[in-house]
């Protein structure tokens, strides 16, 4: 079963980058590419029934599976990323981590008014992050239509927030 293949190979970093944070690192997927087809062929599979126009990938974790995804389901991937790093016209916005606070954002003509977003990122904990990124889609008129990701700490309760943008929030494996 593809979850326990995650929870095997996932490797949990005590302490990092704050005290009392357990850090899901999924570097050791990465060094796995047949792991790594069975990834998005399983997040593909969970969104067959959903209408995605774009897949929307959020920085940086969330740009080592969003773009295989987005070529899987054919459709565009946009980056949204950490202030500062996009070279054209952006649009922001300010979100909580789990630890600490950041801004996100993307550029003005990433999307097209009415399109329909898979928002994905590696892993979902409080939810801010992709709060922040459904305001971001929403900026430009476009809709977030589900949310992917690989892992949800659960115990955080994120998907309680994301539930007024789109209640379709799938994962591969749940702590
Ligand atoms: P949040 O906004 O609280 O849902 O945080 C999600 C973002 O922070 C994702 O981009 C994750 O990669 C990262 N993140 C937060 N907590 C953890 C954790 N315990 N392990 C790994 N990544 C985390």
């Amino acid at each position: 079963m593809i979850e326990s293949k995650i929870k095997q190979t996932v490797r949990d970093v005590k302490d990092f980058p704050k005290p009392g944070i357990i850090f899901k690192d999924i570097t050791p997927i990465l060094k796995e590419p047949l792991l790594c087809a069975e990834i998005v062929e399983a997040l593909a599979s969970q969104l067959i029934n959903i209408q995605i126009d774009v897949v929307a990938g959020i920085e940086s974790r969330g740009f080592l599976f969003g773009p295989s995804l987005a070529q899987r389901l054919n459709v565009p991937f946009v980056p949204i990323r950490k202030a500062g790093k996009l070279p054209y016209k952006t649009i922001r916005e300010s979100y909580d981590l789990e630890y600490g606070s950041a801004v996100i954002e993307c550029h003005k003509d990433a999307l097209l008014t009415g399109q329909r977003v898979l928002i994905h990122d590696d892993l979902l904990a409080t939810g801010g992050t992709v709060v922040a990124a459904s305001k971001l889609i929403m900026q430009l008129g476009a809709s977030v239509s589900a949310y992917s990701f690989i892992i949800a700490l659960d115990f955080l309760n994120g998907r309680d927030r994301l539930k007024s943008y789109s209640d379709q929030i799938y994962s591969l494996a749940s702590y």
